[in-house]
């Protein structure tokens, strides 16, 4: 049975402890091609995932969500900031 985003999150708490404040564990970002960015329109948006399952859906595409033209790019988006 799939497991849902709190039950994701409770587990990443028992793995890796608690999140720092105002935060939530996040394993991935995904393209979701069936959404369209709120701020430009563009597809696809930005998903976070964590064992699978999506926990958070930001509603913006990767450009709108990081401020770079650079993440219009799926690819990108799970690069180590550096
Ligand atoms: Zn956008």
């Amino acid at each position: 049975m799939a497991m849902t985003a709190k039950q994701a999150q409770a587990k990443a708490v028992k793995e890796f402890g608690p999140p720092a404040a105002g935060s939530f564990w996040l394993e991935r970002y995904v393209p979701n091609y069936k959404g369209r960015c709120e701020v430009c329109g563009q597809a696809p948006t930005v998903d976070g995932t964590l064992y699978g399952v999506t926990v958070v859906s930001t509603g913006m595409c990767g450009p709108c969500t990081w401020g770079e033209a650079a993440c219009l790019d799926p690819g990108v988006w799970n690069d180590p900031v550096e």
